[in-house]
């Protein structure tokens, strides 16, 4: 677990809540991305993870299976990738996104099925996610640079040049890179 993801507050099991996830009372609301909390990462360019400093340089994001395949596609074919729709899913350190992406079920999972509104409630469960994700490739992706827009109900997120592509397909696919990325010998830039 990354040193700055172990500081993050806990829910009665134990996982750290990330940044941007909204509090009813004392339990955390997993599903949802919390607007005033996103708002403050993209002013301040913190981490959505664990709500700590990004580095100047290149930021990471979780992406769901038909992002995957259209980055992995362009990649192939030496073409550039760039998806212009805005998204409410915030970037991260490379380090939080790879833990992410093998922890967080609803990181993991397809954009779109989250809609475009994530303050609604999620009506999937979490047993259904986790098993919708298994078998699913998803990727934690590098981006040059990214762009946000505060407007008066979201918070969205563009990004922009593809540096780095790390496809899965199980949970625990980025745990060797994990451990390599907190030990300094990762692609990017640790956080501490
Ligand atoms: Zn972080």
């Amino acid at each position: 677990m990354p040193a700055p993801v172990d500081a993050r507050p806990r829910d009665g099991r134990g996982y750290p809540v990330p940044a941007i996830t909204p509090w009813e009372g004392d339990q955390p609301q997993f599903a949802l991305t919390d607007y005033e909390r996103s708002a403050n990462c993209a002013r301040q360019r913190l981490c959505s993870v664990c709500d700590t400093l990004m580095p100047r340089g290149p930021v990471w994001r979780v992406v769901g299976a038909g992002e995957s395949e259209a980055i992995g596609g362009a990649l192939a074919a030496g073409r550039a990738y760039r998806n212009l729709a805005p998204t409410l899913e915030g970037p991260g350190h490379r380090a939080c996104m790879l833990y992410a992406s093998m922890v967080c079920p609803y990181l993991a999972r397809p954009n779109a099925r989250r809609g475009l509104d994530a303050r609604q409630p999620d009506d999937m469960t979490e047993h259904v996610v986790r098993g919708a994700v298994r078998g699913a490739m998803g990727a934690v992706v590098g981006f040059a640079d990214y762009e946000f827009a505060v407007t008066a109900t979201q918070v969205l997120f563009r990004f922009l040049d593809v540096v780095e592509f790390l496809p899965h397909d199980t949970a625990d696919a980025h745990l060797d890179e994990l451990r390599a990325e907190l030990a300094g010998r990762g692609g990017g830039t640790q956080p501490r």
